[in-house]
Order: C-alpha cells, then structure tokens, then sequence
C-alpha cells in the first residue's frame, strides 16, 4: 500500500520524469564554475524573480543563512519574527556562526509583523545597541499568503529606516500561485529572496538564494566557509529547473486538496478545524487521543507529525492524490465515529 503522508512536503520523491531530467544532466565542476546547469538554474532564477545573480545551495536553511550573513555584520541585528522558521527552526545559526544577534516580534496571526512594532524595535545608532540592519519576512508562513499592500508597506518602511529586507520564500511559489500574482510581483519587494525546490516543488534538494551579484557574492563565500562548495551538482540543479518548468502550476492542485481534506474533518466530532492556508490544514484533536489516533491513522496507511507543533499540521504535496484525501478523510471518521 502506499502511504499518503500529511506530515510535510519535503517527503516527495522525485518523478521518472525528473529523474530522467536529473540522468541527462551536463555537469562540471562547480567550485571552478564549471556546471552548465548549475549556472542555468541561478541565472532561471535571477531573471524569473528579477535579480541580478542567485546561488543554488543544498537547503533553504543554509540559504537564510548565508543571506544573513551577507546583509549583516558581526554585531548586527535582524528583525524577524518569533515563529518564523528563520529564528525559530534554524539552530539559532545566524547567532552561532554569524554572530548576528536576532530581535524576534511576536507576529499577527496571519503572519506578518507589524510594522508600529517593527518601526519600534530599530535600534538608534549608539554604541548601547546593535546596528538594525536587516528585516526578514516569510511566505507563506504556516501557509498564510502575505498580503501584497503589507509587502509594500514593509518595503517602505525598511527604505526609509535604511534596513535590508530579506525574504524566506521556502514557500514562494505557492504563495504567487494562491494569491494570483507572478513570483517576481512579490520578489520585486525585497533585497534578496530564498526559494525551496524541496518543497512543494518537489525536487530532492535544494534552494536557491536571489540578490544582487554583491550580495551573492558574499553569500557564495560564506557558502564555502559553510562547506557548501558543489562538484557536479547539476544532476541536483535539474531536478530544480525541472520542478520550476513542470511543478509550479500544479502548486494550485496541492490547495485544492487541502481545502477537500479542511472540508472532509470541519464537521467530525472530536475534530476542531483551525484553518486551512494554501496546502496546509491545521488541526486540533484532544490531547489524550493523539497518540492513538496516529496509530490508527498507521494502520490505515497515513502518516501524520505530531511533534513539535501544538496543533496537527497537515500537508498536501505532489505525492496527495484525490484518493489520499478521501483515504484520510475516511480514516479520521472511523476513528471518532
Ligand atoms: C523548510 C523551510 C526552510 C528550510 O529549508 P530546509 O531545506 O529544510 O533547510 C526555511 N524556511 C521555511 C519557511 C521552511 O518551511
């Protein structure tokens, strides 16, 4: 039987057409910038999010993390929110191997910061504080789609208080596909962006990091500082430029699922439906069942996380047919029937 597995898009497994896409890969050696697809997919990207250069690297977590250390300085600081993935879910690197001091903000709840409290955390230039360089955002965060006017408005606000505004795009492309926009109209911004093309995607690995060629400049030396130097890494930068051709539309198809499976649990007793953004559906079961229902859920073939979020987060990727919806939805029903 094959699992349907709620717990991420990260669990993709790459298509017989990727993989095809991946064997036929010119290659070469990176480090001496010598793979052709490697510099094919940083120049895709560049141009389709409107930058001047990008860097492709194995993570989203090492790419937030170059982009900070390339925006800032020892003893700088970054604004950012408390949930955010940046400050939250990266091992506190910008601070350990940056020595970039974050100043998280609690975030509104549909993921922004907002910018009265933003504006307040600037420090003044004085050797008391850090210097306030930079302001990093995410989107989507926990699915929500960043409305455009904030984008703007945040953009302003950091022209004017003189900040670097970065943005965690791990998520980007279903952020443009959800809100009807073009990825570069949200791109357009922000001083550098991070994409996933390990996400909903769907390739293996990797993201890239899109800035001007100074800032990806610093960031390709910090890559290597990092140990992130490739070799032949354009088997791995296919497979991204083959998720970019073929699995952004699709992105649109991961939200439908989503809202089948909110509307599949929303009247389940036993079940309180928080929300449904884009691919994800967040649940709430009582506490003292959770470990049984995931059992449960085991038996019938569907993985779900129930780690570090207080909440169930479900996920539709790639690897979600109609099926795997109706398998869950189903599942979940006998469990609290
Ligand atoms: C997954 C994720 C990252 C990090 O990507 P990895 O490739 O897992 O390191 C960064 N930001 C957000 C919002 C993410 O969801």
């Amino acid at each position: 039987m094959e699992w349907v597995d709620w717990r991420s898009d990260t669990v993709t497994r790459p298509t017989a057409a990727m993989r095809a896409a991946m064997l036929d890969a010119e290659v070469g050696d990176d480090v001496y910038g010598e793979d052709p697809t490697v510099d094919a997919l940083q120049r895709r990207v560049a141009d389709e999010l409107g930058f001047e250069a990008a860097l492709f690297v194995p993570s989203g977590t090492q790419s937030n993390l170059l982009a900070l250390m390339s925006h800032c300085e020892r003893g700088d600081e970054y604004i950012v929110g408390m949930e955010a993935h940046t400050y939250k879910f990266e091992g506190g690197g910008a601070a350990a191997l940056g020595s970039i001091q974050p100043q998280p903000i609690v975030q509104a709840a549909d993921g922004t910061l907002p910018l009265d409290k933003v504006a307040a955390a600037i420090k003044p230039v004085d050797p008391h504080f850090a210097h306030t360089r930079l302001l990093t955002l995410e989107n989507t965060w926990h699915g929500r789609v960043l409305p455009m006017d904030y984008l703007r408005a945040a953009q302003e606000l950091a022209r004017e208080r003189g900040l670097a505004l970065h943005l965690d795009g791990a998520r980007l492309y279903n952020a443009a596909v959800a809100g009807g926009v073009s990825a570069r109209a949200i791109a357009q911004h922000f001083d550098s962006v991070s994409v996933c093309l390990s996400k909903g995607l769907g390739a293996p690995v990797g993201s890239v990091l899109a800035g001007s060629a100074t800032l990806v400049g610093k960031a390709r030396r910090w890559r290597k500082v990092a140990g992130g130097g490739w070799r032949q890494a354009g088997m791995l930068a296919a497979a991204g430029l083959y998720a970019l051709d073929h699995h952004v539309a699709r992105l649109a198809d991961d939200h439908r699922r989503a809202e089948l499976l909110a509307a599949g649990l929303r009247d389940l007793p036993g079940v309180a439906l928080l929300g449904q953004h884009t691919n994800m559906v967040f649940v709430d079961v009582p506490a003292p069942c959770l470990r049984e229902l995931d059992s449960h859920l085991a038996g019938a073939g569907i993985r779900i996380g129930i780690g570090y979020l207080p909440t169930l987060r479900l996920v539709a990727h790639l690897d979600i047919d109609d099926d795997g919806v109706a398998r869950t939805v189903e599942a979940f029903a006998r469990f609290f029937a």
